[in-house]
């Protein structure tokens, strides 16, 4: 496993600031951080023997520099049961991909383990001119893109500081159960601030850190998508 210096500077010799999502999840995994277990395929045939290591349900997305929002680009299938919904699904979104951004140089597609439902919820990092690097948590979905309804910390968070983070949020109900769901494990949800906060605290070239969406359980929590960017 590579960790997440060696992954920098990968990225860096190769002139890039934005690590791929494959990239971005074997960082987070270095820090202890849950993710879903993937694979990179570089064609249809690849892809379906993948997802046999992998096993069903599993999920396909482009892996692309060049395209940041996968699901926009028709570059994300889940729920894939079969070796044949496998190779229509690598198909589609090659189609897709390719269509909505020629030119972008997709280096295939990642095959993961499709993680079971959670409550879905984000964990950003981004660098403010003031303050420095700064956390934000806040809920998925709609409640992050309509209601905006997220909470900031200052990088280097203490448990308290986690605690509050989530706890600060006007939808934080949801976390304690609803209408008959169980509470989710929020010590999972703070070790992921804390496990983010010392890793940009000691790494100052990470500039942003998108983790979106992480899913949490009544018991743990699971980054299914992630992005990390670096800085000067
Ligand atoms: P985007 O680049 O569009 O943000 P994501 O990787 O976040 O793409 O995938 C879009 C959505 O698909 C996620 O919000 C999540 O609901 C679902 N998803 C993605 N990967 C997985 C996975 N491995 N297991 C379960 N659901 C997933
Ligand atoms: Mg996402």
């Amino acid at each position: 496993m590579s960790s997440a210096a060696e992954i920098i500077v990968k990225a860096r010799q190769e002139g890039r600031a934005v690590l791929t999502e494959m990239e971005s999840k074997q960082l987070l995994k270095s820090l202890g951080i849950n993710t879903t277990e993937m694979k990179l395929a570089t064609s249809e045939e690849e892809a379906v023997a993948l997802s046999l290591e992998i096993g069903y349900p599993c999920v396909l997305k482009v892996s692309s520099p060049d395209i940041t929002h996968k699901s926009d680009a028709g570059g994300v299938k889940v729920g894939l049961k079969s070796e044949h919904e496998v190779a229509e699904a690598y198909k589609a979104i090659m189609a897709s991909c390719t269509e909505k951004f020629p030119g972008a140089n997709i280096e295939g597609v990642t095959v993961q383990n499709m993680a079971r439902p959670g409550l879905e919820v984000i964990v950003g990092m981004a660098t403010d001119p003031q303050f420095g690097p700064v956390l934000m948590f806040g809920l998925g979905g709609v409640w992050v893109e309509v209601l905006e309804d997220v909470s900031f910390k200052i990088v280097p968070l203490t448990r308290l500081d986690a605690a509050n983070a989530i706890r600060e949020i006007r939808a934080a109900r949801l976390l304690d159960g609803f209408r008959g769901s169980d509470p989710v494990d929020k010590s999972a949800l703070e070790d992921i601030l804390l496990r983010v906060s010392q890793f940009v605290e000691e790494t100052p070239e990470v500039a942003e850190m998108d983790l979106n969406p992480i899913f949490a359980y009544p018991d743990g929590a699971i980054a299914v998508d992630a992005r990390v960017i670096l800085g000067e």
